[in-house]
C-alpha cells in the first residue's frame, strides 16, 4: 500500500512572534516549510500527502510529560500576552497561547492518526527537544527557543500502546527529551546531534545513556562540525541496526533540518538530500507509524532538506540528489573516536543488540577516550 502523509497546520503557529527583533526561530519558517509541502503535493502521485488543520487543544495534556509547576508557570507567563525574553534565546509572546494551544491539539490529532497507522508531519512552532521536565534540561545554558516539548508528549501517550522510539536529526542535542524519559526503560532515543563539546547544548556525550531502569535506551550519537554526506551514510547504518533490534511500533521524530549545508550560521555541517530521503525512508518502513515534530531548520533546510525528508517518508522512487558531499579528515577522526564510545555505550548495557560487524569495526577504531574528556571538561567550564 502507498504510503501517505498528514501534515498538520494552523496559521496559528505563526502567532508566536519576534515581531520586528531579529530572530531565527521566527514564523518565516513556515513560509518555506509550506512551500516545500506544496512542491512535493504536486510531485507526488494522487493524494499521498495531505494539509489538515491542527485543532485547538488544552495545555494541560503537557502536565503528562512535564512537572505541574511548570506548566502552570507557562501559562500565567502567557496570560500577561506581551513579548517578553525566557532566557538569552528564548522569547513569548502575545501571540505564543495560541500557538501552544494548536500543539497541544495537534499532537492528540498525531497519535489518534499513528494508532490508525497513519504518518503525519506536525508543522509547528515554537519547537519542542531541548524543554524538558521543568523547562532549561540537563543544564543546558538555555531553553534553545523551545518551551512545551510535543515530541515527548506525542511519545509518552503512545508509549501506552506500543513499543516507541524517538529519533531526534535535528543537529542538536534532544536535551528536553532525553531528561523526560533518562530512567523511562520503553521508550528508546536515538539523537543525531553535533559534538557538544563545541555546540549547544553541551548535552549528549555518548556515555550519557539514561539511569536506573532507563540505562542503556538512550543513544546519542555525535557528529563532527562539517560532517557530509559520508559519515551520515555510517550514522544512518547504525540507525538502522538500533531499530531493528529495538523493533518499534511507533516512531516519533525531533525533525529539525539545520544539519543540512548552508541552512544557517549556528552550526556549519555539509549533510545533504540524500541523508534526510534515506531516513525519512528508512524510519518510515521500520515503524507502524511515524510522527515527527518540526524542530530546527531555518532557511534552505526547510526547503530541500524537509522535502527530501517527505519523498523518503512516503517511499517515492527518486528524489533530486545534492551532489555527495565529503569529510575532512578530521571529521572522520572525531566521528570514529566518538563511535566507539557509542558503540562500547550500547553493548555495556545489552538493551540494543548490535550486528557482529558493527562491534568489530568499532573495536578495531583506536580509542581518543582521554582526548574527549577534556573536550568536555574545557566546554562545561565554558558554559557554566
Ligand atoms: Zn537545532
Amino acid at each position: 500500500m502507498a504510503r501517505r502523509l498528514v501534515v498538520l497546520y494552523h496559521d496559528d503557529f505563526r502567532e508566536h512572534s519576534p515581531g520586528s527583533v531579529k530572530h531565527p526561530e521566527d514564523p518565516g519558517r513556515l513560509d518555506i516549510a509550506l512551500k516545500s509541502v506544496a512542491d512535493v503535493i504536486s510531485y507526488a502521485p494522487g493524494r499521498r500527502v495531505a494539509v489538515r488543520v491542527a485543532p485547538r487543544g488544552d495545555l494541560n495534556v503537557f502536565n503528562k510529560v512535564h512537572d505541574q509547576a511548570y506548566v502552570e508557570r507557562v501559562k500565567a507567563i502567557l496570560r500577561s500576552r506581551k513579548f517578553e525574553w525566557l532566557d538569552k534565546d528564548t522569547y513569548v509572546s502575545r501571540g505564543t497561547i495560541k500557538a501552544l494551544s494548536r500543539l497541544a491539539g495537534a499532537s492528540q490529532k498525531a497519535v489518534i492518526l499513528a494508532l490508525r497507522g497513519v504518518n503525519s508531519f506536525i508543522l509547528g512552532r515554537p519547537p519542542s527537544h531541548h524543554a524538558g521536565r521543568s523547562g532549561r534540561a540537563m543544564r543546558a545554558p538555555s531553553m534553545g527557543f523551545c518551551l512545551l516539548n510535543a515530541t515527548a508528549l506525542i511519545a509518552g501517550v503512545l508509549a501506552a500502546h506500543g513499543r516507541v522510539a524517538v529519533v531526534d536529526f535535528d543537529v542538536h542535542h534532544g536535551n528536553g527529551t532525553q531528561e523526560i524519559f533518562y530512567s523511562n526503560p520503553h521508550i528508546l532515543h536515538v539523537d543525531i546531534h553535533v559534538d557538544p563539546a563545541v555546540s549547544y547544548p553541551g548535552t549528549g556525550y555518548p556515555g550519557d545513556v539514561g539511569e536506573g531502569e532507563g540505562a542503556g535506551t538512550k543513544v546519542n550519537i555525535v557528529t563532527p562540525h562539517m560532517a557530509g554526506d559520508d559519515i551520515y551514510g555510517d550514522v544512518l547504518e547504525l540507525v538502522e541496526a538500533i531499530l531493528s533490534s529495538w523493533k518499534p511500533d511507533y516512531i516519533v521524530v525531533s525533525a529539525g533540518f539545520d544539519a543540512y549545508r548552508g541552512d544557517n550560521e549556528m552550526v556549519l555541517m555539509n549533510v545533504g538530500t540524500r541523508f534526510y530521503y534515506n531516513i525519512g525512508r528508512l524510519l518510515a518502513s521500520n515503524a507502524r507509524a511515524v510522527v515527527s515534530v518540526l524542530e530546527g531548520g531555518y532557511s534552505i533546510g526547510l526547503d530541500r532538506a524537509f522535502k527530501a525528508y517527505i519523498a523518503g517518508i512516503l517511499g517515492l522512487r527518486t528524489w533530486p540528489w545534492d551532489p555527495p558531499s565529503h569529510s575532512g579528515n578530521t571529521a572522520w577522526r572525531t566521528y570514529k573516536a566518538y563511535k566507539r564510545l557509542v558503540v562500547a555505550s550500547i553493548l555495556k548495557h545489552g538493551r540494543i543488540s548490535l550486528p557482529k560487524e558493527i562491534a568489530r569495526e568499532a573495536e578495531a577504531l583506536k580509542p581518543k577516550v582521554r582526548r574527549y574528556r577534556r573536550r568536555k571538561r574545557r566546554y562545561r567550564r565554558y558554559i557554566f
